[in-house]
């Protein structure tokens, strides 16, 4: 009996986003680990020392072997069967795995410790293991403390709670003014651009978070207001907003749209003249919109289903639908954070299939059953579809890859007519 329940009649309620339905079962996700791929590239100088089993080193391993690229900001402190058989004080043995570490290493300067599925079964409590290692450290090394384990998270929830434990960490501006943040992993060459446009059309306070090295985290205070970047950073909004922060709700910069939309809202409420934010973005909109168009004669019309992954589903549906003619077949998603996502669902038609959390094999006879053009889904899903003849797209590559942004956006639509081209070529 399939456990899809809607559980939201906001479309009901006359707000015009589709109804969301929520679904539970045996889902198909990473856990939250894998948000270190990204994030130990992003801040060049932390660390991330995973406290977990061989699995958990296995799994951040083969996801960074494929795009590993400097010498590894991330390790495992491997628990073993001394540890969880009670026989060694788990504690002991990680304070001298830090100690050793950063004797190696006196580059870092921000040691995260991640916790893992292992080190919550063992109840060993990092957030006690950070505070004595800052304690014993002094001020050459910040130790922070996270979840990722896939009992508490999922895939990008990761970075949530990374950002999220950075925070409490921020300072307030000694001086008052009105400060942009924004907020979420991007790659650096599109936080170069956005640097740029937001400088163009005037707001020149600009931070990002997180930022390249842990020695320039943003300052905030009330006078600060801040972007999301990315759809799944729930906990570290909540935590920005506690230190006075003030979200600026807009679409996520995906897309020609997306992008004009995201950097419309930060031009209203910095108070920027219509004809300064149109001078500035007018170039690299045209770009972007003549990129889209030669995508636009693929994607146009097919039929798209998008298996829950990263939380970019409802974002991405947006853009390939509003932006490049797409059908939408069904948007899983994880987990759907209303407030953040408002400004994507009402772009959505009325009768989008939406389905927060999952039961896979349930979801897989509904793929099954609409027969889409292309799907969305985990690497472990991606295999037996392609067998069946489906043809997929792998979702952590929407993580990996630089998509936000005018100047990306034409990449990203080539991220969904590539797979359909070379399927079209096989057929051929
Ligand atoms: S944290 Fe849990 S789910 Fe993630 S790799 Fe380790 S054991 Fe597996």
């Amino acid at each position: 009996m399939s456990p899809v329940i809607p559980i939201r009649q906001e479309a009901a309620s006359g707000c015009g986003a589709p109804e969301v339905l929520q679904e539970r079962g045996q889902r198909e996700v990473f856990c939250g680990l894998t948000g270190i791929i990204w994030l130990h590239r992003k801040i060049q100088d932390a660390f991330f020392l995973v406290v977990g089993s061989r699995t958990c080193a296995h799994l951040i391993q083969s996801a960074a072997g494929v795009m590993i690229f400097a010498e590894p900001r991330f390790g495992t402190a491997i628990i073993d069967e001394r540890d969880l058989a009670g026989l060694a004080d788990a504690n002991e043995e990680l304070d001298k795995i830090v100690h050793a570490l950063l004797q190696r290493r006196p580059d870092i300067k921000l040691l995260f410790l991640v916790g893992s599925c292992p080190s919550e079964v063992i109840k060993l409590d990092l957030s006690r293991a950070a505070y004595r290692l800052n304690a014993q450290l002094g001020s050459n090394v910040r130790v922070l403390n996270y979840s990722g384990s896939g009992i508490e998270t999922t895939f990008t929830q990761g970075e949530d709670a990374c950002l999220a434990a950075m925070v409490p960490t921020l300072q307030a501006p000694v001086k008052p003014g009105k400060r942009l943040l924004v907020v979420g992993t991007l790659a650096d060459v599109v936080e170069d651009q956005f640097r740029k446009l937001f400088n163009k059309m005037g707001i020149t306070e600009v931070d990002f978070f997180p930022p390249r090295h842990s020695t320039d985290m943003p300052l905030v205070g009330p006078d600060t207001e801040f972007l999301l970047a990315q759809p799944f950073l729930a906990d570290t909004a909540r935590q920005l907003e506690a230190l006075g922060a003030k979200h600026i709700p807009a679409p996520f910069p995906l897309g020609a749209m997306g992008t004009t939309a995201w950097l419309a809202q930060a031009a209203k409420v910095f108070g920027i003249a219509d004809n300064t934010f149109e001078a500035t973005i007018d170039a690299p909109q045209k770009r972007a919109l003549q990129a889209l168009s030669k995508h636009r004669v693929e994607l146009n019309g097919k039929k798209i289903f998008f298996f829950p992954d990263s939380q970019l589903e409802i974002p991405l549906a947006r853009f390939l639908h509003s932006e490049l003619g797409m059908q939408l077949s069904e948007v899983g998603t994880p987990y759907l954070h209303r407030r953040h996502l408002e400004a994507e669902l009402v772009q959505l038609p009325q009768d989008t299939r939406i389905v927060e959390g999952q039961d896979v094999e349930e979801q897989l006879d509904r793929c099954r059953q609409d027969s889409p053009d292309l799907v969305v889904c985990g690497l472990g899903l991606a295999n037996p579809l392609e067998a069946e003849g489906f043809t997929t797209k792998w979702a952590i590559e929407l993580v990996f890859t630089p998509i936000q942004g005018f100047e990306q956006a034409g990449d990203l639509a080539g991220l969904f007519s590539r797979p359909l081209i070379r399927r079209l070529k096989l057929v051929a």
